[in-house]
């Protein structure tokens, strides 16, 4: 078999170059010297000068603080698949594992509990079946790191334990996040297929047990360990399953997978960092029988990015299903949609932006959107209810206001008026221009008519534009799940959650607070679940360790948005929302004062705007965060006028009717607490308490995307952009508290065998206990007391203790 370059070097024999390597390796210390360019330049000490060394780099010296420099790891760790694994854990070590290993196309790398893949940018041949083959029922250490892997164990500890699993993707846009959710469910699609001729679970076939935490991976130190890579030959392939898998699938698997084309035709769009980028996030919970059948599939979904309907950036389009139905609709529809033309630049809100996207061929795209349709059991009349919306929005936007000399809006051109009217199944034109320029609204208990500017009506009909997607998206998928969600009882699930990571741009908005509040709270998931699981070991193992002070306790960031007493910011948002009078600026007032007068520890986590009352600053895990309060109490309220809302509701139009009933009554209070008055931030909190609550009953599996450049290009990594990320989503964080404890462990038995030959006087004592004979090696190794910590049936190391034993063994064999 060619040798893998998955193959940890140190393994087994050394070969003659890598004898050289280490020889060449051994006589210079190496280190990391900074670079503008390159991140990071490889390097070699010539002097060392108190603080300042002379440093050999590019065969120049220069002479530089050592403070500055990292140490590289000896050239045996190249490409490890586990980072935790590094003698030397520092960022430059890190960066340059996941840049060797991606250059080698190994996108995937662990590192302690979570799986880091990097975006290749590419189709690579590591997802057929024969991979799906080759990660059944395999240990971790026994493939390479790879999305498959991950998900084969979620499935395995789910039915060893029946315990609910999750798997969480987070990461930038553009990362890979929806890819990698596609290849978790892809891969539980083949192997839990009830028609697929797969043999029955068999909890025997797996020799481990499922909840040994993970990260510790000493596979590289098993001699009798299997090869780093699946044996699978020259399997080629593109990225998704094949379709002669696909045939073999039943009824209920292919739903499942057919239910993404529909989600990410209504939920997708081009943006400038990716041209097929998810502008809402997900949680789709994959159910299965107890024989390990999938049962069913449910899917939740959260923050929507509307705002996109009405108004982008130039570079970017609107959602994909408007230019599928304009490329690829027949007639018939067409005119059913009274939409007269198909060209983009025929309507207001296409044409300014961007319309064509490489690779993405939007006639093709909209026949694989109807027969995903139709695999969903969506009707025809269920599929023109969905396109009748998407026809509304293309006439509101083509609605054309004028201002009049006192500002006031008027309609005169009354053809794409007449044409929604048509659509939205509203008896009168008449009257839908009247609920736009001059709405009947309540005043108190009286009922006024306003006038409206032509700003103001504009927006009106954003708002509505923006109200109508989001209501034909809920029931869009709402309707999926009807189909999908067979779940009873005793099902289990494996949920898939595929969310915008941490965010900090130029400009934070309310849209960002949402996202970071989300990641705030993962990331505290993610710290408890390693404090739980680190703690769990070292009390099986007997020993002493306190992980509580290390800044793992997020909570009071989190109150600092979500506490209702004292109030934090969302219940400061929405209070402000219903108070007369109340504006971006007094709501940004009003917030800080609460704030600095916050009694508890939530209060060192915010601090003013630098800018007075356009903001204020949040202190998340992954950083300081400026937000920009512009516009939030629109962004928060539910922005469309009574008349309007209630001329829907009386829509002769049952689908449209249907999504303003909330409306119909006149009496705001008596409508009750109805989803649709609740505030965004309302919305949002609840949406993901129940989301964490669900979290929280599962066991975690943790996957974290990473944007390798910012020309979505293959082969390239950019070093300063990849280390932003690392510390955003929490992996350098996870790195610094394993080096706090001892995150490298070695049954004794292993400790035994391995590295008997450095301490051959205590190995030749037959009758000891394991423990005993490894701690007569220990002290016979003159170790220091501090670097390792002696379990029940493991001893501990610190990190780069065991690469050290390495080395010393290298040179007396
Ligand atoms: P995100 O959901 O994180 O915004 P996507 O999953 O949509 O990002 O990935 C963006 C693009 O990157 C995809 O459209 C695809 O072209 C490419 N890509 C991401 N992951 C992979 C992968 N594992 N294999 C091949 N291409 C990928
Ligand atoms: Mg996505």
């Amino acid at each position: 078999m060619q040798r893998s370059p998955l193959k940890p070097k140190f393994n087994k024999e050394i070969s003659l170059a890598d004898a050289a390597a280490n020889a060449e390796f051994a006589e210079k210390k190496r280190v990391w010297v900074p670079d503008q360019k390159e991140g990071y330049l490889s390097g070699w000490v010539a002097k060392e000068n108190g603080e300042e060394w002379d440093v050999v780099c590019n065969n120049t010296t220069k002479t530089l603080r050592n403070d500055t420099l990292s140490p590289q790891n000896p050239p045996r760790f190249d490409k490890v698949s586990d980072i935790a694994e590094l003698t030397y854990l520092n960022e430059a070590s890190v960066v340059h594992n996941l840049r060797s290993r991606y250059g080698s196309d190994l996108i995937y790398t662990y590192s302690g509990l979570f799986l880091v893949a990097v975006n290749p940018y590419r189709e690579l041949p590591i997802y057929t079946d024969a991979h799906v083959q080759a990660y059944r029922n395999r240990r971790r250490e026994d493939n390479a790191p790879h999305i498959f892997a991950v998900t084969d164990r979620a499935w395995n500890d789910m039915m060893a334990e029946r315990e609910n699993q999750s798997v969480l993707i987070t990461g930038e846009s553009g990362a890979g996040k929806t890819e990698n959710t596609k290849k978790v469910i892809q891969y539980l699609a083949s192997i839990a297929s009830n028609s697929a001729g797969r043999a029955p679970y068999d909890p025997s076939s797996r020799s481990e047990h499922a909840r040994t935490p993970s990260r510790t991976s000493t596979a590289f130190l098993n001699p009798s360990s299997v090869p780093n890579s699946p044996s699978i030959g020259n399997s080629t392939g593109n990225g998704s399953l094949s379709s002669s898998s696909m045939t073999t699938l039943g009824t209920l698997e292919k739903q499942i997978l057919q239910a993404n084309p529909i989600l990410e035709s209504f939920g997708n769009a081009q943006t400038v960092r990716n041209n097929n980028s998810s502008r809402f996030g997900k949680f789709v919970r994959i159910e299965f029988s107890t024989k390990g059948q999938i049962a069913g599939a449910h899917i939740d979904w959260y923050l929507l990015e509307k705002s996109r309907v009405s108004a982008r950036s130039n570079q970017e389009r609107s959602f994909h299903v408007f230019y599928h139905l304009l490329n690829g609709a027949d007639e018939d529809l067409l005119n059913a949609l009274k939409l007269p033309s198909t060209d983009l630049l025929q309507y207001n809100y296409l044409s300014k932006t961007r319309k064509q996207v490489d690779g993405i061929d939007d006639e093709k795209e909209w026949n694989s959107l109807i027969s995903a349709l139709d695999v969903l059991g969506f009707d025809k009349e269920e599929q023109f209810n969905l396109f009748k919306v998407v026809g509304a929005i293309l006439h509101l936007g083509n609605i054309d206001i004028k201002g009049d000399r006192q500002g006031q809006a008027r309609i005169d051109d009354k053809d794409a008026l007449e044409r929604l009217s048509f659509v939205l199944g509203l008896s009168s034109s008449k009257e839908l221009e009247q609920s736009i320029v001059n709405p009947r609204v309540m005043a108190g208990k009286e009922t006024v008519i306003q006038s409206r500017s032509e700003d103001q009506a504009r927006a009106e009909i954003a708002s509505l534009a923006k109200t109508i997607y989001e209501k034909n998206f809920s029931k869009l998928i709402e309707k999926i799940n009807t189909v999908l969600d067979r779940a009873t009882e005793s099902n289990t699930f494996i949920g898939v959650l595929d969310i915008a990571g941490f965010e900090i741009f130029q400009k934070n908005s309310f849209e960002q607070l949402c996202i970071n509040y989300t990641n705030e709270c993962l990331q505290q998931f993610f710290n408890h679940h390693m404090f739980v699981l680190e703690q769990e070991e070292y009390q099986r193992e007997g020993i002493e360790w306190n992980f509580v002070n290390f800044g793992l306790d997020l909570q009071p960031t989190i109150n600092l948005i979500e506490s209702v007493s004292p109030i934090g910011i969302l219940s400061c948002l929405d209070e402000e929302c219903i108070m007369p009078k109340a504006s971006d600026q007094t709501f940004t007032q009003k917030l800080t004062s609460l704030c600095l007068n916050r009694e508890d520890n939530s209060k060192s986590k915010f601090s003013p705007s630098k800018f007075g009352d356009e903001g204020f600053i949040v202190q998340h895990y992954a950083g300081k965060v400026e937000y920009d309060t512009d516009g939030w109490l629109e962004k928060n309220k539910d922005p469309i006028n009574d008349h309007l809302t209630k001329l829907l509701a009386n829509s002769s139009d049952p689908y449209i009717a249907d999504m303003f009933t909330e409306y119909a009554s006149d009496d705001r209070k008596a409508r009750g607490k109805g989803g649709a008055f609740r505030t965004v931030a309302q919305r949002h909190k609840e949406q993901l308490n129940a989301l964490m609550k669900q979290l929280n009953s599962t066991q975690p599996h943790f996957v974290r995307c990473i944007l390798p450049n910012s020309i979505k290009k293959p082969g390239r990594i950019e070093v300063g952009l990849v280390l932003d990320q690392l510390r955003c989503n929490g992996v350098l964080e996870g790195i610094r508290i394993a080096r706090l404890g001892y995150p490298n462990r070695l049954p004794f038995s292993e400790f035994r065998s391995r590295y008997g030959v450095l301490t051959p006087d205590v190995i030749s004592v037959h009758y000891m206990d394991a423990r005993k004979v490894c701690q007569r090696m220990l002290e016979s190794l003159g170790l220091d007391v501090e670097l390792y910590r002696l379990g029940n049936s493991k001893i501990f190391f610190k990190a780069g203790v065991l690469a050290e034993m390495e080395e010393r063994r290298d040179a007396i064999l």
